[in-house]
């Protein structure tokens, strides 16, 4: 297999806070091959976003190491990153508030052109934006509009293609479609998926839902409290889920049938405090299946089968790590 565009190791990002520290992306590692879509879910406050723009450096890391193809790009000056960022963007999820009301479209789509000086003259830039609003489905008579006067969706491909200008080959993709009607959003990741397939892009989808990244990412991994508790191939986790708070998410998935019995796991409990949690699982106080070794021990994420880790005492899984250690 080849050497992963990205590689995630031992990230951490902590918050000083007048009761302690926040530990809201602690310790987690996972990588993404060129060309793939990992997807990163969980409930909002469970550090995704957080961990999103720790990988870009729009947030300094507390820890740790993001290594974009092979480099340890944690480590560059602001200079260095400055340069590094060509190759790194984010899509944000709300298109309006992230788009600036006074510019229009080719104005907003231009800035990072700009910014990084990448073409030497106005016509030379002008015909870049109109290359990429045709890749992204704006029709050029739109390229003098501004936000107000376009829909969520025309406005979330603006952002799409903001962050297309400058060429890049890794996207954040931070709930890119939370905030847009269920027709637009499969709209907008059709053409995600259409552009990541012509273009060669590699993702981090983050989303608070498990349906919208089901047929979108090759893999998946689940984040709670700060800590990643399973990643599995997408067909993997949805048929095998092991963690008790990946089954939880995926029981909230609505199903489109009149006929079916939802059997939704509802959580109750307090949520664990992310300031100075101890190293106990985090889901424990939730847990149905919490024993006392839950309530004393931090669980690893350790591989089960083949691509597949989970960080949980419950016996299914202690089976299967054995059997995987007795394998090897
Ligand atoms: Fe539940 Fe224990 Fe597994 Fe945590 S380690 S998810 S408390 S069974």
């Amino acid at each position: 297999m080849d050497k992963p565009i990205i590689e995630v190791k031992g990230l951490k990002k902590y918050f000083k806070t007048p009761h302690g520290m926040l530990h809201a992306v602690d310790n987690i590692d996972f990588e993404i091959q060129r060309g793939k879509t990992l997807g990163l879910v969980g409930e909002s406050g469970c550090g995704k976003s957080t961990t999103g723009r720790t990988i870009l450096r729009l947030l300094e890391p507390t820890d740790g190491q993001v290594l974009f193809e092979g480099e340890d790009i944690a480590d560059l000056s602001k200079k260095e990153m400055e340069k590094k960022r060509e190759n790194l963007q984010i899509i944000f999820q709300d298109p309006f508030s992230s788009l600036n009301p006074r510019k229009t479209v080719s104005q907003t789509i231009m800035e990072p052109m700009i910014i990084h000086k990448l073409y030497k003259t106005k016509a030379e830039m002008m015909e870049k934006v109109l290359e990429i609003m045709e890749i992204v489905g704006l029709a050029e008579r739109l390229v003098n509009t501004y936000p107000h006067e376009l829909d969520g969706g025309r406005r979330q491909r603006i952002g799409v293609a903001r962050a297309l200008a400058l060429n890049p080959k890794f996207i954040v993709c931070d709930e890119p479609v939370s905030a847009l009607d269920v027709s637009i959003q499969a709209q907008i990741l059709n053409l995600m998926k259409k552009l990541q397939k012509e273009l060669g892009l590699t993702y981090l989808f983050i989303t608070h839902d498990l349906s919208v990244v089901n047929h979108f990412s090759d893999e998946i991994a689940v984040m709670y409290l700060g800590k990643i508790v399973e990643r599995a191939p997408s067909e993997e986790l949805f048929a095998n889920p092991m963690h008790p708070y990946t089954t939880a998410l995926l029981s909230a998935i609505p199903v489109p049938d009149i006929h079916y019995k939802s059997e939704r796991v509802i959580l109750k409990g307090e949520i664990t405090s992310p300031i100075e949690p101890k190293k106990v699982c985090r889901f424990a106080n939730r847990c149905e299946y919490a024993s006392e070794k839950c309530h004393t021990t931090e669980p690893e994420l350790v591989e089960i089968t083949e691509g597949h880790y989970v960080s949980c005492f419950l016996e299914v899984v202690e089976a299967a790590k054995a059997k995987k250690a007795q394998e090897a």
